[in-house]
């Protein structure tokens, strides 16, 4: 059990909100236990020696007069081996080994440690007797599963000489390191830090993302790219496919580690990411994909407060690998039912309502998380670069956009990935819309694809951008003339926009062959795409029906190019760039006969 020490007084409760009295001593979001059940609560405001209480558990049944204990120490997380493969709810405590002990339903005030602290871990030393370390040098290595090896680094605010270094194995809380500083003193180290949620973990510097995060969904990475350390948010109607799309980024983008959270989603939703994710196999390795996952899941039974814990929570983890070197992708599901929670206390603290009732300070809260993503250099001597990338979904009631949590996001983030009810409801999926969607690291990213992967693909994004405009266009233009009116020169212009849909941008998430295409691929379907397309269009030009300039069996191998497999991929994409040319030329050959 922690130290505790009876402070305040509760004088009122109001469901997850408590307001005590005598708290003089207590600092703004320090941890608090209230009652004799110990529930475990934040102070999130203070006047004089009143202190308001954000409970992160049920407080029914407790009322004014019992007593308010303090620990004197902030909301934190505990940082060591054993987080990967961790299902924790949003105040770091581990589900799973509280359903072992307690069953499904949590008691309230439970103490389960939020890292195993019998465990033996293999720690193997980096650093030598006799080295200066500070801040974010890597002490030793600790392979925790077969994907993720963690570096346990010197925490922040430590500084010294190695006086000693274990090498073997150790629990968490065992010394692995004593460091002397410059005036004698020594610190004994162990393994775990702690840190507060809400201050961000440091770094030295934060630079402009410039790689992308390649998620190998196609629609992604041609139109509208990620950058590793950007962020982006998914919002969409219920059923327009935000879970699987979070899925896919989490199984095949290109990220070290994965944290999940999921944010007070209803109940039964809840319960799926918690059966599903472990069930997923990470395609890279064939191990389960939790072997590089942290998952953060609030149940529908934990009040509305805890949302917010896990949002920060599941950051400072993120912060956590970022700081050993690693990728991470940090996928929050979703930030709306966070922002729900965030009116609802602020309600209850009887603040000034902005927006719908939103707290004025909505979007201050939204910036100050996805903020905590980025490109950075860490901390440490060997300069090693670490990445977050944040990606949060939004839910807005009936799928509008206009509403203050998606606005206030939009405001914020780089990429948005709108998911369309319509494209969902004509089962095109991925069901972004291509129309409303945009990815401001599309200029950052262009020279990484053009010198990387193909050296024309920045221009063949620009034609692919500019022809489904266009189709938009075509599109009206027919709804009121009709298609008829249209000439073959426009006809060939939206079979081609046909293509570039079902041929290139719907992608099924569940057929093997499809649900990852490697940006190299990508180019390579555009390029026949656009290749068919110049032909065509050359001999529309010379007098060429559309009808001529579509052949049947062509547009079909053009439309299964995409179920390729990648051994056999590079004959069908040279025999069919080959085959397109001997058909033009021989239409044209036919046009110049006649
Ligand atoms: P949401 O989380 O927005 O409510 P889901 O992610 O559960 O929606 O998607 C709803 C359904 O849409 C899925 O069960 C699946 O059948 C279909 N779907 C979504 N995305 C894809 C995809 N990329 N490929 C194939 N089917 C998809």
């Amino acid at each position: 059990m922690t130290d505790t020490n009876k402070a305040g007084t509760i004088r009122k409760v109001a469901g997850p909100l408590i307001v005590a009295d005598g708290m003089r001593d207590v600092q703004m979001h320090d941890v608090v236990r209230v009652s004799e059940k110990k529930l475990i609560g934040e102070v999130i405001e203070l006047r004089g020696d009143k202190a308001s209480i954000q409970v992160y558990e049920d407080t029914a049944g407790i009322g004014p007069g019992e007593p308010v204990y303090v620990t004197g120490e902030p909301l934190s997380v505990e940082l060591a081996p054993g987080l990967i493969e961790s299902i924790y709810d949003g105040i770091q405590r581990p589900l799973t080994e509280i359903a072992k002990a307690e069953g499904d339903r949590i008691s309230r005030g439970v103490e389960v440690p939020k890292l195993d602290r019998e465990k033996k871990w293999t720690f193997v030393p980096v650093a030598a007797v006799g080295d200066s370390v500070s801040a974010g040098d890597v002490l030793g290595t600790v392979e925790e599963t077969p994907a993720v090896t963690q570096k346990i680094m010197v925490p922040y605010g430590v500084s010294g000489t190695v006086e000693w270094i274990f090498d073997g194995d150790a629990t968490i809380l065992e010394p692995i390191a004593r460091i002397k500083d410059e005036k004698g003193n020594i610190t004994e180290l162990p393994m775990m830090q702690k840190w507060p949620v809400r201050r961000r973990r440091p770094y030295q510097t934060k630079k402009v993302p410039r790689e992308p995060m390649v998620t190998g969904q196609r629609i992604i990475d041609a139109l509208f790219p990620i950058a590793k350390g950007g962020v982006a948010c998914v919002p969409g109607p219920f059923g327009s496919g935000k879970t699987v799309v979070q899925h896919q980024l989490a199984k095949w983008s290109d990220s070290d580690i994965i944290v999940y959270i999921g944010c007070g989603e209803r109940g039964n939703e809840m319960t799926d990411v918690l059966k599903e994710f472990p069930e997923l196999l990470d395609p890279r390795t064939g191990l389960p994909l939790m072997k590089r996952t942290v998952l953060i899941a609030n149940t529908s039974d934990m009040p509305v407060a805890a949302r917010e814990a896990s949002i920060y929570t599941g950051i400072t983890i993120a912060e956590y690998f970022r700081d050993m070197g690693y990728k991470v992708a940090i996928i929050a599901d979703s930030t709306s039912r966070w922002a729900e929670a965030l009116r609802e206390m602020s309600g209850r603290l009887e603040e000034m309502p902005g927006e719908e009732g939103y707290p004025a300070y909505l979007s201050t809260r939204l910036a100050e998380f996805y903020e905590r993503a980025g490109n950075v250099v860490c901390l440490g001597k060997d300069n090693r670069e670490g990445a977050v990338t944040a990606i949060g979904a939004v839910s807005p009631p009936g799928g509008d956009t206009s509403e203050p949590v998606s606005q206030a996001t939009l405001r914020i983030v780089k990429v948005f990935w709108g998911l369309s009810a319509d494209l969902a409801y004509q089962r095109h999926f991925p069901a972004i819309d291509w129309l409303k969607s945009y990815s401001l690291y599309l200029n950052t990213l262009n020279p990484y694809f053009n010198d990387h992967i193909d050296e024309n693909w920045s221009q063949k994004i620009d034609r692919i951008r500019a022809l489904l405009q266009q189709e938009s266009e075509l599109n009206e233009i027919v709804s009121l003339v009709g298609f008829d009116s249209l000439g073959e020169k426009d006809r060939l212009t939206l079979e081609c926009t046909r293509s570039i849909r079902e041929d290139f941008l719907q992608q099924n998430a569940f057929r093997e062959v499809d649900r990852f295409t490697p940006p190299e691929k990508q180019a390579e379907m555009l390029d026949i795409i656009l290749g068919w397309f110049d032909l065509a269009s050359a001999a529309v030009k010379d007098g060429a029906s559309c009808a001529d300039a579509t052949p049947e069996d062509l547009m079909m191998r053009i439309a299964a190019m995409k179920y390729e497999p990648e051994d056999t991929w590079v004959s069908y994409y040279q025999s069919l760039r080959a085959d397109l040319q001997t058909y033009f030329r021989a239409l044209a050959q036919k046009g110049g006969d006649e």
